[in-house]
């Protein structure tokens, strides 16, 4: 299985402004000099060795996931990172005879549907897109955004073919060998969950979840999803205290996201939905706590936290 980020910011695009841009240059210059590096070549290898917040971005686009396995094409969430990846796949798997491209929506807050007015293969008349939902009235919902008072474009006037499957809680279903799981999240208006499990790999994606009820039935729901993933992307957009302080706003830190991994034997835990209010520094700041946390609080169990950033693709 192949999973690639193409949008990883929380709740609103977050465009690099000309100050970030510019402070990550001057950082570099800094280090060229400080390390003597004179030639394209060695200057050249000194970039392709530093982390995208450092040489790139974590990523200003909204919560948008790849997913190829079994040859299907999965997506999660149409946050505005879906434009993005519909140019790609345009330009890589359009063929005439039309494509099948199954998204999954873990709720219609802006920040998950903004990308599909603008989401190229919804304009093939040959590609079917199949959408899933855990909320009832998708099309309803997606035509509202597209009514023409907010966009020029009707949804009805996308060629595609659209066909809607309102998803039963707590329910699986397969697309060829892949099988789907969903699972309700706390958060206002209702968030879901999704599992995959192909060939032996399994990836969840929560985001967009709050877990203020710490009792121990509900905490084993959570821990029983969660379970085994050989990647889980957690909604990591506060820290541990503006999740206290902002109660019922509906998202989680990346402290309770390495309590749940330890829990339930995750392998790989990617943090996600940055904080549109934090740069790219400040967001790495929370990685590196984060994993502080791990060492002092599981010295035993080393499984790796990192950043989920634009492009970054995994194999499973
Ligand atoms: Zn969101
Ligand atoms: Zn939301």
């Amino acid at each position: 299985m192949k999973i690639k980020f193409w949008g990883v910011r929380g709740s609103i695009p977050t465009p690099q402004t000309s100050a970030q841009i510019k402070q990550k240059i001057q950082k570099i210059i800094k280090n060229i000099t400080d390390k003597k590096l004179t030639g394209m070549h060695e200057i050249n290898t000194y970039l392709d060795s530093l982390p995208a917040v450092e040489a790139g971005t974590i990523g200003g686009n909204t919560s948008c996931i790849e997913i190829r396995a079994d040859n299907q094409l999965i997506i999660f969430d149409m946050g505005s990172g879906l434009k993005n990846l519909g140019n790609y796949i345009a330009k890589h798997d359009q063929k005439s005879e039309g494509l099948d491209i199954h998204i999954f929506l873990s709720h219609t807050h802006w920040d998950h549907i903004i990308g599909f007015p603008f989401f190229g293969p919804a304009f093939f008349p040959n590609n079917t897109i199949h959408f899933y939902s855990g909320h009832p009235n998708l099309k309803e919902r997606l035509e509202i955004q597209q009514d023409f008072r907010f966009f020029p474009v009707a949804l009805h006037h996308m060629g595609a073919k659209k066909e809607f499957t309102q998803l039963k809680h707590n329910s699986s279903i397969s697309i060829g060998n892949v099988k789907i799981s969903n699972f309700p999240l706390y958060h206002p208006g209702g968030s879901f969950g999704f599992r995959i499990d192909y060939d032996k790999k399994s990836f969840v994606y929560a985001t967009d979840s709050e877990y203020k009820d710490l009792s121990s039935n509900n905490i084993t729901k959570h821990i029983e999803f969660f379970h085994n993933a050989d990647l889980l992307v957690f909604d990591a957009q506060y820290t541990f205290e503006e999740a206290i302080h902002k109660e019922d706003w509906g998202h989680s830190s990346a402290l309770v996201g390495i309590d749940f991994s330890i829990q339930a034997n995750v392998k790989r835990l990617a943090l996600f939905h940055h904080e549109p209010e934090r740069d790219d520094f400040e967001i790495d700041t929370i990685l590196r706590k984060s994993i502080d946390y791990r060492n002092i609080n599981y010295p035993d169990n080393n499984f790796e936290i990192f950043l989920a950033t634009e492009g970054l693709e995994i194999i499973l």
